[in-house]
């Protein structure tokens, strides 16, 4: 979204990644239409798989928790066709991509920025780290307080073409991300059918349980309950771990960088939603490159003007202080709070999905 929004406005702009696009990203695929609408797509002209959601459920020992909606609330896509789109138009609008192009280590010096790939030296006057949870530029920037000043989640998903008739005939139902809080309330277990595609994964604090435990128990919870046919293969199973926002810790800029998406640690709490934080820090970031703002702290305050606007565009933080909160609490306690949050199915529309996951201020 950056390399797209500069390059559209006459910056000369270089995207390196790591990998060759289209290229598989752990993730669920669930995006907002706020999402959607930040990225300049719609519905209508969207050319790849795009599923609307408008029922999303809660499993509970008891069955499942339906809440639906008139119209469509979110969207299921597919990483590996999105960001493809994303890539691709950046390079429409004329930014130069090198793709297979792994950035081993990035040196911010006062006057300029020297990436190094391999042999290559890459100098530039101001670099924005988009690499993900383990950005290089954010490592630069950070040092070994990086890890330290994040809360971090571990995760592990699998993303499998089962067929849509085949999908429909078993109990999984189609385009319904169903949602089911880990027994231990420190993040959730989920499946999510769109297409011809099933989803299945599992996130959660670090420093719990491991995940490929909570992965076996939730699978076999699934084929137990009839739910998952125990003959499917699934796709391996791939991890990843991603920082969680619980607030403004350190700064996300500096005279030579920016950090958005990942790199920042921007996705949100509870919902683990990274997607819309990614695309409004990429545009965010776009615009302070071309007024110049970001390189100078406001008068008064700590923290540069483009750490503080994120800070702002992250919402009013209750959801991060609900999860800071509710992890302090002893296991029934905060087992108790889940579950009534869960079941009352006001509280589950307004402030479990609507709040948490469809990102509605309360
Ligand atoms: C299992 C799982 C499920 C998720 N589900 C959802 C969901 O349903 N909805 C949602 O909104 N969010 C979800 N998220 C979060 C979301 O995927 C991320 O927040 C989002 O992808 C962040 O985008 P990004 O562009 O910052 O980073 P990424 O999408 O991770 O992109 C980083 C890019 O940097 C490249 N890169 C990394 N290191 C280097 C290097 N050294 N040199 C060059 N290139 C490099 C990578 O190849 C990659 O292409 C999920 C995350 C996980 C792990």
């Amino acid at each position: 979204m950056t390399a797209w929004t500069l390059a559209r406005t006459g910056y000369e702009v270089l995207l390196l990644d790591a990998k060759t696009f289209p290229r598989p990203k752990p993730c669920a695929g669930w995006i907002t239409r706020a999402a959607l609408r930040d990225m300049e797509l719609d519905e209508t002209s969207y050319p790849h798989l795009l599923t609307p959601i408008t029922r999303v459920a809660i499993g509970l020992e008891e069955g499942l928790q339906v809440t639906q909606w008139p119209e469509a609330v979110s969207y299921g896509i597919l990483r590996r066709e999105l960001d493809d789109l994303l890539l691709r138009r950046a390079k429409a609008a004329g930014a130069e991509v090198r793709l297979g192009c792994r950035v081993d280590r990035v040196e911010l010096c006062s006057d300029e920025v020297i990436i190094h790939s391999g042999t290559n030296s890459i100098r530039g006057s101001l670099v924005v780290g988009a690499g993900g949870a383990a950005c290089p530029v954010a490592r630069a920037a950070e040092g070994k307080s990086f890890w330290k000043q994040r809360t971090r989640v571990g995760s592990q998903m699998s993303e499998t073409h089962i067929g849509h008739h085949l999908l429909e005939q078993s109990g999984l139902g189609t385009g319904m991300p169903v949602l089911f809080p880990e027994p231990e309330c420190d993040g959730y277990a989920w499946y999510f059918t769109k297409g011809d595609y099933l989803n299945i994964g599992v996130g959660a604090l670090a420093g719990g349980l491991a995940i490929p435990l909570r992965r076996q128990r939730f699978l076999e919870r699934l084929i137990r309950s009839g739910i998952l046919p125990s003959s499917w293969k699934l796709s391996p199973f791939t991890g990843h771990s991603y920082a969680v926002w619980r607030g403004f810790r350190h700064p996300l800029a500096g005279p030579r960088h920016l950090l958005i998406g990942d790199a920042a640690g921007l996705a949100h709490d509870f919902s683990g939603e990274g997607i819309g934080p990614a695309v409004q820090s990429g545009l965010l970031a776009a615009a302070f490159i071309r007024s110049g703002a970001f390189r100078h702290p406001s008068p008064g305050s700590s923290m540069d003007p483009y750490t503080q606007s994120l800070a702002k565009l992250q919402g009013n933080g209750l959801f991060s202080a609900m999860g800071g909160f509710l992890e302090r609490l002893p296991l029934p306690v905060r087992r108790s709070m889940v579950h009534h949050l869960c079941r009352s199915p006001w509280l589950r529309r307004r402030l479990v999905l609507e709040g948490a996951f469809l990102g509605k201020e309360l």
